[in-house]
């Protein structure tokens, strides 16, 4: 176990901003000596990825699936693919609800699973010594990975993108930043060795020559493992991070792990650094090294409104309720459920709501843990602007938004905020910032696609004035052209003599 004289201190803030909330981690991050799994009965998967395309399904209504089984494909490679989560047949393919902000059915397959959950023999172990970037790439796509961490991003597509930029960092994400998420913790702790291959394959696939993982230091138990496992490799640096929200900020863990700063309106891969996770690691090493794709995944259950808080793997496709079941009922004051972190995640309406690949957390908030809802003006105590770690001004963007001044709310910098939910939790008078900000940037968002689509427009007029006027000036060529044809002809007719 680490102690205070060998791991790294660190003094100050790595990053101007940042909160430290009140972690709940102590829920769920007892010693266990095994990640429990849970079978649910049947299992729902909504044929629509988290970028809103739609999946074609391959499989009919009756017939068997097998775990790890193709069930739908998009339209080209950069679309992950959906697999069965579980041997089972199929019962139906037809709309269901589904965790999506318009609250739309969704058409979606469900699986009536069976007694006997074991992977087929079709699913074999594979060495992973010397394969190409490219055919690493090639299994995390078939696999069906994206980011774990709740991005949802192809892992597939990064990597790639990743290896055209010649990044040569690699950074994981192990902050784990938000309250009550314990799960990268236990997968750290119980599966270090798994995580350190994947770590290495995703090194193969983008091309990295390093790897730093970044670990807050609330977790120095999950470090000295991680740090014992990857002990052999001189490429692979665990280091501790402060515990400040929001470490697991991609751009704040880089700061931290390397000083860079990304800059504004750029992508890390432009200072030669990808970002993955730690549970998106070990999916990475269980689709190269077992050809399995990505079926389940560990999440967190958490909140004092919940019976018996714990870490569980489960079938992708599991509902709430079923999982809720599992962990022994909700408590009777338990008032808000939440998908993901206090701090980002999203209010779930409906208890029938299938987990998909991006959810790591489910919450069961009481009353006490919510706080007051109750709203005041803004006192202007600035404690929101030292608090965000983007260096904006809240209050303010707060103030122009409320008076739908949405020019303003863009020059002061509303495209940089991250959503983060530190303002909104510092302020004393339960302003709720994020929500206004929301609000802007869906308008932002609309103004662009429309002045977009009116550019589109006006180039598209100017292209058909253009061809229009090429067509008629060809018209006029093939006219005069035409006139010339005749008139020589009429010319060189030969002379006809008369008898007379
Ligand atoms: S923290 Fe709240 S009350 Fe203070 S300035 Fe910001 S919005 Fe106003
Ligand atoms: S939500 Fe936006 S404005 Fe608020 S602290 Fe986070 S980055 Fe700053």
């Amino acid at each position: 176990m680490a102690s205070a004289s060998t791991v790294k201190t660190w003094i100050g803030r790595p990053f101007s901003g940042g909160v430290h909330p009140e972690d709940f981690k102590s829920l769920t991050n007892k010693q266990v000596a095994k990640i429990p799994y849970f079978q649910p009965d049947k299992v729902y998967l909504p044929l629509l990825l988290s970028n809103g395309i739609l999946l074609k399904p391959l499989v009919n209504v009756g017939q068997e699936v097998k775990k790890g089984q193709l069930l739908a494909i998009g339209i080209s490679n950069s679309q992950p693919p959906l697999h069965s989560p579980v041997n089972g047949i199929v019962e139906t393919i037809a709309p269901y609800i589904a965790h999506h902000p318009s609250k739309a059915r969704l058409d979606t397959i469900h699986i009536k699973c069976f007694k006997d959950q074991t992977w087929s023999s079709k699913f074999k172990s594979r060495s992973v010594v010397g394969l190409s970037s490219s055919e690493v790439i090639q299994y995390i796509q078939e696999a069906g990975i994206v980011g774990l961490g709740g991005a949802g991003f192809p892992t597939s597509m990064k990597a790639h993108f990743a290896k055209q930029a010649n990044v040569d960092t690699l950074v994981i994400n192990g902050g784990e930043c938000e309250p009550y998420i314990t799960c990268d913790d236990l997968v750290m702790r119980l599966h270090c060795n798994e995580v350190i291959a994947g770590i290495r394959l995703l090194m193969v696939a983008t091309g990295a020559k390093r790897a730093i993982v970044g670990i807050e230091n609330n977790k120095l138990e999950s470090y000295e493992l991680m740090r014992s496992a990857a002990s052999d490799d001189d490429n692979i640096a665990i280091e501790l991070v402060p515990t400040l929200y929001p470490m697991g900020s991609e751009r704040h863990l880089i700061k931290t792990l390397t000083g860079k700063t990304v800059p504004t309106g750029k992508l890390s891969t432009d200072i030669g650094i990808v970002v993955n996770n730690i549970a998106t690691a070990r999916a990475v090493y269980h689709a190269v090294r077992y050809s399995r794709p990505l079926v389940t995944r560990v999440i967190t259950v958490s909140g004092l409104g919940i019976e018996s808080p714990r870490n569980v793997e489960i079938p992708l496709g599991t509902r709430v309720k079923d999982l809720i079941g599992y962990c022994g009922g909700l408590k009777m004051d338990c008032e808000r459920l939440i998908f993901g972190g206090p701090m980002m995640g999203q209010v779930i309406s409906d208890l029938d709501i299938p987990i998909t690949k991006t959810v790591n957390a489910l919450l069961a908030l009481t009353s006490e843990e919510i706080g007051s809802d109750e709203q005041q003006d803004c006192i202007r105590c600035g404690q929101c602007v030292r608090a965000c770690p983007m260096g904006l001004m809240p209050f303010k963007m707060r103030a122009a938004s409320e008076s739908s001044d949405y020019d303003l709310v863009e020059r002061l910098g509303i495209n940089q905020c991250l959503s983060c939910g530190a303002c909104s939790y510092i302020c004393p008078s339960r302003v709720p910032l994020v929500q206004f900000f929301q609000h802007a940037k869906g308008i932002l968002t609309q103004r662009r696609m429309s002045s977009m689509r009116q550019e589109k427009a006006k180039k598209l007029a100017e292209m058909k004035t253009i061809r229009l006027a090429k067509e008629a000036e060809a018209k006029k060529a093939a006219k005069a052209a035409k006139k010339r044809k005749r008139s020589r002809r009429t010319n060189s007719k030969p002379m006809v003599e008369v008898d007379v």
